[in-house]
């Protein structure tokens, strides 16, 4: 195993020969302009670094207010707890996410991630039942995510610190008083008030899922012609300085500054002028990092930042046999 301080370096005497031997074929001045031999060495050093480099890491999302039984495929929570169990039966580790986003900037190396069983989780959309405990009036107690993952800890290793999952919430307090009816139960369950305590603890972080999703329930949403239900719609700087950086600003100061350096395009819909522009310009502004998707792919080396993809329960699989059959697919890089 080698670390990325070894990338490309000779390991053995006979490698650290054929080093010299090839340096001094390109210091010799008659072969000094040898394109083939540069490019040999170069090759042989680039796919080295290529070798070490490969990863094929699976980022999973689930909804909280997906609760509508008692069964993996109607409740969200179940399946969550169930694929737990199957993550560690597989020999996966949790990679926190702000661990794979310093990877893919560059802050850490390739290495950090290779030859390692990975996979990442994400909660979208904010309902208190990513924090909080529910009763349920047909099949009483429901586990929050929060609770779920707190309970695997024992079981479930995690590759490296930071937290456990990412919850992407939806800033607007006057949205999700409206989400509240119109997704809900109408009982005042999508608040904010938890943020802070849950960024605090380190087992989910908090992070910008938009200021109102541009939701098709809301009468008026932040976008220029209040166009609904397309975040492919929020493509002028103007909207999106309401959508993500008003957004960033309200979580921020509800978290006491402790929320994530991530954005969670709504409905997974990535507006080219968000990805290409607006987030390579001002993410650096807005504290963001990094944005993701819900493209149905593992992340692998050379992923844009800007989009990262996930796998959605409920659209990219709905049991656990289709997860089983999601990591296989992974793992044998068919996906
Ligand atoms: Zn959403």
């Amino acid at each position: 195993m080698i670390t990325h301080h070894d990338w490309g370096r000779p390991r053995n005497t006979n490698m650290i020969e054929n080093w010299l031997k090839k340096i001094r074929k390109i210091f010799n001045p008659s072969l000094r302009h040898s394109a083939t031999v540069q490019e040999e060495f170069t090759n042989e050093l680039c796919s080295s670094q290529d070798t070490a480099a490969e990863f094929a890491i699976p980022i999973f999302c689930y909804h909280s207010l997906d609760k509508n039984g008692a069964t993996y495929e109607t409740n969200n929570h179940l399946a969550l707890a169930q694929d737990l169990k199957l993550f560690a039966k597989r020999g996966y580790q949790v990679l926190p996410l702000t661990t794979l986003v310093d990877v893919l900037r560059g802050v850490l190396p390739y290495t950090t991630v290779t030859g390692k069983k990975l996979v990442s989780l994400s909660f979208d959309d904010g309902s208190n039942f990513d924090y909080y405990d529910y009763e349920d009036k047909n099949w009483g107690h429901g586990e929050s995510f929060h609770t779920i993952l707190k309970d695997s800890e024992g079981s479930l290793i995690q590759a490296f610190e930071g937290p456990r999952a990412v919850a992407f919430v939806i800033a607007s307090p006057e949205a999700r008083a409206i989400l509240d009816h119109t997704c809900a139960n109408g009982q005042n369950e999508w608040t904010d008030e938890w943020w802070a305590p849950c960024a605090e603890g380190n087992i989910i972080g908090i992070a910008n899922h938009s200021w109102d999703h541009v939701h098709d329930t809301l009468p008026t949403v932040r976008q220029e012609e209040n166009k609904k239900a397309s975040f492919f719609d929020v493509k002028t700087f103007e909207d999106a300085e309401a959508q993500i950086a008003d957004a960033q600003h309200y979580i921020s100061e509800k978290t006491g500054g402790r929320n994530l350096p991530f954005f969670g395009y709504p409905y997974g819909h990535i507006s080219p002028y968000l990805r290409d522009h607006y987030f390579p310009e001002h993410g650096a502004r807005l504290g963001l990092h990094a944005a993701f998707g819900t493209d149905g792919g593992p992340v692998r080396k050379g992923c844009n930042i800007w989009s990262i993809p996930r796998f959605v329960c409920g659209a990219h699989w709905k049991t656990i046999n289709e997860m089983e059959a999601l990591l296989d697919a992974v793992e044998r890089g068919e996906r």
